[in-house]
């Protein structure tokens, strides 16, 4: 998530603001609302910046072998190389939800294309392009500017039915500004829930916070940002960069578990897990990998020194109480690639509200929840 130098005139976000009237931006979406009587709940988490290919490949053996990027590479390959399909050994959660009628979404080798909507591929961009359906954005900075668009999740948090019911924890802390705390009444990591003074600090504490909201909060749609994959990854560590990812599949799982061993959100819960960006490819150095970015600054003009081919490559995950079908044609689809804009649209239909009352003009769902098989 680190703002690329280019990226971080605040003065430039603040005279684009300024240049656009708000009702432009955002028209306010409908209060209309096709609440249901008991609502479905969800589970949306993000994990920041992590490559399809660490996701369906697994580790990189070639940066695994690079001692500067993975100074004890008999470790990493003893965890994530030595048995089995290196993928599975690395994020065996998200690979489990195929077998369970659910969706990983993202793999290119088989010609399921995902990438970012957005022309900037880096953090902010990415989380308001998810979070509102849309990438025509004014949204161009990783700075502390609060959000004038209206995410999903603030329009489900202002109906009667889900009203209070919306909780948010993130590692990093601009998600204050993105998910627009005052004006959407969504406290991100909120306050109320105290912790033991033993519980790290980053995704360890993300987690510990969004497990004890589920057991204690009982929100009707959490949302969970993890951020280390990201840093780690930004500093070159690989090790640590696919240990933060196999520890997020975990945290995942046990949120998950936790779901569905409480009779208030089994059998009506949906979980997203998506990522922001991808990163550059390492088939050209062992190096691009630890960035992100398309080298595209808010006046649209391209700065190749600071271009990342591939950061624009994404993946997601999907499963529900019903199983989840892709609603391109073919699963094998490359073209149209899908974008990381529908999933505000996935993420409303998978509450059973209407994408379209939040606004029209967002991108579709990218999945479709369907009708449980006949016993
Ligand atoms: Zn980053
Ligand atoms: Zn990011």
């Amino acid at each position: 998530m680190k703002p690329s130098i280019i990226f971080s005139c605040s003065a430039l976000v603040a005279s684009l603001l300024l240049s656009v009237p708000v009702a432009a931006r955002d028209a306010a979406p409908k209060a209309v609302a096709r609440t249901p009587q008991a609502p479905n709940r969800l589970i949306f988490v993000t994990v920041d910046g992590v490559r399809w290919q660490e996701i369906f490949h697994g580790a990189d053996p070639r940066i695994v072998d690079d001692l500067r990027r993975t100074p004890m590479p008999e470790r990493i390959r003893k965890d994530y190389l030595s048995a089995g399909k290196p993928a599975d050994a690395l994020t065996p959660f998200l690979h489990e939800l195929e077998g369970k009628e659910g969706l990983l979404l993202g793999n290119r080798d088989k010609n399921y294309c995902r990438r970012v909507g957005n022309r900037y591929w880096f953090s902010y961009p990415g989380y308001n392009e998810m979070l509102t359906g849309k990438t025509d954005s004014w949204a161009n900075t990783n700075d502390a500017v609060v959000n004038p668009d209206i995410t999903f999740l603030e329009w489900v948090n202002h109906m009667p039915a889900y009203a209070g019911k919306v909780r948010a924890y993130a590692t990093w802390d601009n998600f204050r500004n993105i998910l627009n705390e005052k004006r959407s009444q969504i406290a991100v990591n909120d306050p109320q829930l105290a912790l033991p003074a033993t519980v790290p600090g980053g995704d360890a504490r993300t987690f510990a916070l969004a497990l004890q909201s589920i057991r204690t909060e009982d929100p009707s749609v959490l949302f969970v940002g993890f951020g280390e994959t990201d840093e780690y990854a930004h500093e070159g560590h690989y090790d640590r960069y696919l240990d933060a990812l196999h520890m997020v599949d975990g945290y995942i799982r046990q949120l998950w578990e936790a779901a569905q061993s409480d009779p208030r959100w089994a059998g009506h819960t949906t979980l997203i897990v998506a990522t922001d960006h991808g990163r550059g490819l390492a088939d050209f150095d062992n190096e691009s990998w630890r960035r992100h970015s398309s080298g595209m600054d808010a006046a649209g003009l391209f700065h190749p020194e600071d271009s990342w081919p591939g950061s624009d490559q994404t993946w997601a995950a999907f499963i529900g109480p019903r199983p989840v079908e892709p609603t391109a044609k073919s699963a094998a689809q490359l073209w149209p690639c899908s974008t990381n804009s529908q999933l505000a649209a996935t993420a409303i239909e998978a509450l059973g509200l209407q994408w379209s009352d939040f606004n029209p003009k967002i991108s579709p769902p990218l999945v479709r929840f369907l009708k449980p098989k006949p016993q």
